[in-house]
């Protein structure tokens, strides 16, 4: 989900422009039928009085054309800019200079996992993820009960409390990967609340919030993917060995 064109998709002057979705990674040409493009033009005020500086700030929402997907898509983008009068198009507003500009919608840093990884933990790890600037406090309930579930699922512990449920796991995970777990279970009120019901909203900061997102991202890495890849590799090396018998 992390190769979006920015360059090409902010400076929209062509009728058809090669994009990739970041909902569902599909290469397209946008037609102007895909897109519309909002321009929201003012003085720019912190320039001095006499000059003739504008500020355009321009939304761009693009719906993407793969029929199964058909998601929407932000960009904001900033400009400096003009306005021309002709005859023929009215007054038209020029960008002169490009200063800022970024995805808006969906949030492109959300990592796309495969589908081996059960449907609930994805789901919880995306809205978890989604709301962690808006709200810590409940993006840290979803990643508790998504770091439950992971460790359920993968594990196959005793259900209890959370707390416990990581014990039950010590011994059978690597080193470094439990210190991780422990290290989190020690910051203030994630810590504290370790005994609590997970679904107990406990107050904490957006970093709070965003170090358990982080933990539940690395465990996906090395427990769930780290897996499969591995029996990737030993399905290879016995289908060859199979060939040479
Ligand atoms: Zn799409």
């Amino acid at each position: 989900m992390n190769t979006i064109d920015l360059a090409s998709i902010l400076k929209i002057d062509t009728p058809s422009i090669p994009w990739q979705c970041p909902h569902c990674d599909h290469h397209a040409t946008l037609k102007p039928q895909d897109y519309s493009i909002a321009n929201n033009y003012s003085k720019n005020q912190s320039a001095p009085n006499d000059s003739k500086e504008y500020i355009n700030v321009q939304t761009k929402l693009i719906f993407c054309p793969n029929g199964e997907c058909q998601k929407y898509t932000i960009y904001v983008s900033i400009y400096k800019a003009h306005t021309e009068y002709t005859q023929h198009s009215g007054t038209k507003i020029i960008n002169d200079e490009y200063i800022s500009g970024n995805i808006f919608y969906p949030n492109v840093k959300l990592k796309a996992y495969p589908d081996y990884i059960p449907q609930a933990i994805i789901s919880d790890y995306k809205e978890s993820y989604q709301i962690v600037e808006l709200s810590p406090k409940a993006s840290a309930t979803i990643s508790r009960r998504c770091l439950q579930g992971i460790i359920r699922d993968f594990w196959k512990v005793k259900p209890g409390k959370l707390v416990n449920e990581i014990d039950q796991i010590k011994e059978k995970v690597d080193e470094l990967t439990f210190n991780a777990i422990d290290s989190v279970r020690k910051i203030g009120n994630i810590g504290a609340h370790m005994e609590t019901d997970i679904n107990y909203i406990i107050d904490v900061d957006k970093n709070e919030a965003s170090i358990l997102l982080s933990l539940i991202e690395m465990l996906l890495e090395n427990w769930y993917i780290a897996k499969h890849d591995r029996e990737e590799r030993l399905r290879k090396i016995k289908s060859i060995a199979d060939i040479k018998k």
